[in-house]
């Protein structure tokens, strides 16, 4: 009797951790969206002023999405416009304040994604466009392919009506001492390293994305960045590539951030859409699944929603800039894990 009460207590307790970590459930919003502003190390020090900047960037970049998805429109317009907005802002890794490369230079990546068609665009080594995602939108819509890179990428944008800037428009002083910083790091170091951590331990990535569910039960995903500090000719980070750094179906839209080559050797996003259809998982499990038992502790982070309108942001690293907000008015700005 004492074993079976022990046994009971041991089933209702690991329920009940099971539940908490779940805040998923079956009621259909109207509409939802999230969006981040990159995961890494982010230092809790972080001075209240700088913080507050960061605060009101990711605030405004939702107010964005929200008067789009509030007026019944689409998602793939809330995702485009939000990434739009971010890319504008110099905090953030992504359109103006993008990382610089090895030679000291702004490689852009971005891609978009309608869950509803399946229908994507997607971007690499872009240099002189002023807002990649939505040159993305474009490739998505008016081009018969999906993916264009450098060059091509520059050739394709020639043909359309987005606006261009020098490549010096995307240098912000914040970001080119980060690339001084890196440069000494590297040449100072002759063991290869595991993980970006072990090279610049303050990194804050700082790459966009969005993801949103409207009014029609559509979902979208979209993701733009300058990819890591100093990375080398030619580096196609996983935000680009169709189904890691960013992926939308009929179940899910997902944006990825944090160490591009992890997220791409486990073709993250994708794989969190696939294990909620497969397993029939929550959005919430599907994403501790990767983050857990797919990637390492410091590798990423995730924001996604699914076609009910569940959203959830998790991250494995110390902390990840995001915000979230649903048609039932539940609202999220965050940076850390507790706040
Ligand atoms: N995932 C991006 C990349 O590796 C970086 C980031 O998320 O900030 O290109």
């Amino acid at each position: 009797m004492k074993n079976l009460l022990s046994i009971v207590s041991i089933l209702v307790v690991s329920a009940l951790i099971f539940i908490s970590c779940d805040n998923n459930n079956q009621t259909q919003k109207d509409w939802a969206i999230a969006l981040h502003g990159g995961a890494g190390t982010i230092s809790q020090d972080l001075p209240d002023s700088i913080k507050q900047q960061y605060y009101r960037g990711l605030e405004e970049a939702l107010r964005v999405g929200e008067l789009i998805l509030r007026d019944g429109g689409s998602a793939l317009d809330a995702v485009e416009m939000v990434v739009r907005n971010l890319e504008d802002n110099p905090l953030f890794n992504a359109g103006k304040g993008s990382v610089f490369t090895k030679e000291a230079r702004h490689e852009l990546d971005a891609a978009i994604m309608d869950g509803s068609t399946l229908g994507a665009g997607a971007l690499t080594g872009l240099t002189t466009v002023k807002n990649p995602i939505s040159l993305a939108r474009k490739v998505m819509t008016d081009s018969p392919h999906i993916f264009f890179s450098g060059i091509g990428a520059e050739e394709y944008a020639n043909q359309t009506d987005v606006e261009r800037v020098e490549n010096d428009h995307f240098h912000t002083q914040n970001r080119y001492e980060q690339w001084e910083r890196a440069q000494e790091q590297s040449s100072a170091v002759e063991a290869p390293k595991t993980t970006i951590y072990d090279w610049i331990e303050d990194l804050k990535f700082g790459t966009v994305g969005a993801v949103a569910l409207d009014s029609d039960g559509k979902l979208a995903a979209a993701t733009s960045t300058g990819g890591m500090t100093n990375k080398q000719f030619g580096r196609v980070g996983d935000v680009p590539i169709i189904g890691s750094g960013t992926f939308a179906n009929h179940i899910a839209a997902i944006s990825a951030t944090g160490w591009g080559e992890q997220i791409m050797r486990n073709v993250s996003a994708n794989t969190i859409a696939n294990h909620m259809e497969f397993t029939g998982s929550s959005l919430d499990r599907a994403m501790q699944f990767v983050l857990n038992e797919r990637l390492n502790p410091g590798d990423a982070g995730f924001i996604a929603v699914d076609r009910v309108g569940n959203i959830s942001m998790q991250m494995n690293t110390s902390g990840m800039f995001r915000a979230s907000l649903d048609s039932d008015g539940n609202r999220t700005v965050m940076i850390w894990e507790n706040e």
